[in-house]
């Protein structure tokens, strides 16, 4: 299954918009075409093109035309009603904001999903295979005591009960953040599409993003292209994975990501990092690293032998 794009496309938010409102602009035109082939729905267009006329000559004779708002309207809906019921019409992809992106004067979540995927190069959330209840804890040696005295299923069972009720509770978790830390290979970019897949299934806005395509975005924004970075602040949910796989770029990646992280934290917003850098701090520097371990995190340990070798 592919859930990454691969490379991020070199579209704008203004494209996205453009190509959301084409598409709902193509499904109108269809439909409206389509209801004009219809004769019973074209009587009733008949019957409302007369009645506007009469509205028109009335209020340019100054006389009382409010009548025929309703009766128009009326038969407005009976058109639906019947394009509907003879299956007429092609349905909107979203139709909380009928493919124009916008639900009043927001973003609707179907947008946001386009922008993380497009622009930033993010997982499609909609793919993802994982979930917490077909996650197999057999996976894990639950035989071996670990140096902490837990057995490698003992700390993932752990982990992943966390992560559930983190989602489960969000936006009240018990803790802001979340930090899943251990070696390659012990399942926690599984994890992580774990939470992703439920916090999608929950109506969250989330946006799963590999720090490689993380630090790509930073980076186009350092070097001036048009690369708004807002929407990663204002994700519901941002979980970052592969964090420390990532090129250290100079005037980059500290500042970028201290700023991110800051910013979210400042705002209340939940973020979730997979990582397997040990000295975070050693890598990022105290601010950064006091941010991703602070009080708000819930910092979550897996440790064992590498799942691929195991298999
Ligand atoms: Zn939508």
């Amino acid at each position: 299954m592919r859930i990454w794009s691969g490379c991020m496309a070199n579209k704008t938010v203004i494209d996205l918009l453009e190509d959301f409102s084409f598409r709902h602009a193509k499904i109108d035109q269809e439909n409206e075409r389509r209801m004009k082939n219809d004769a019973e729905i074209m009587k009733l267009e008949e019957q409302k093109r007369a009645l506007l006329a009469e509205k028109l000559k009335r209020a340019f004779l100054a006389e009382d035309a409010a009548g025929f708002d309703g009766e128009i309207a009326e038969l407005g809906r009976r058109q639906d009603e019947i394009a509907r019921a003879k299956g007429l019409l092609i349905p909107y992809a979203c139709p909380a904001c009928r493919d124009t992106g916008l639900v009043g004067r927001k973003y609707c979540a179907c947008f946001l999903r386009e922008v993380y995927q497009s622009i930033y190069g993010a997982a499609d959330v909609d793919a993802l295979t994982e979930s917490f209840e077909r996650a197999d804890m057999s996976v894990f040696d639950g035989e071996k005591e670990l140096a902490m005295g837990k057995t490698q299923r003992a700390l993932a069972e752990l982990a992943y009960g966390i992560c559930k009720k983190y989602v489960d509770a969000f936006p009240d978790t018990p803790r802001l953040n979340l930090l899943l830390r251990g070696k390659a290979g012990l399942g926690k970019s599984y994890l992580l599409r774990c939470v992703a897949s439920a916090a999608k299934k929950r109506g969250i806005d989330v946006c799963l993003i590999r720090a490689g395509e993380l630090f790509g975005a930073f980076f186009r924004h350092r070097m001036g292209e048009e690369m708004p970075l807002s929407f990663l602040q204002d994700a519901q949910l941002l979980l970052v994975d592969d964090l420390g796989t990532e090129p250290m770029t100079q005037n980059v990646t500290t500042e970028y990501l201290f700023d991110l992280l800051n910013r979210r934290l400042e705002a209340g917003r939940h973020t979730a990092v997979a990582t397997n850098v040990d000295d975070l701090q050693g890598r990022y520097g105290e601010r950064i690293s006091s941010r991703l371990e602070s009080r708000e995190c819930a910092v979550l340990m897996l440790d064992g032998t590498d799942l691929r070798l195991r298999r």
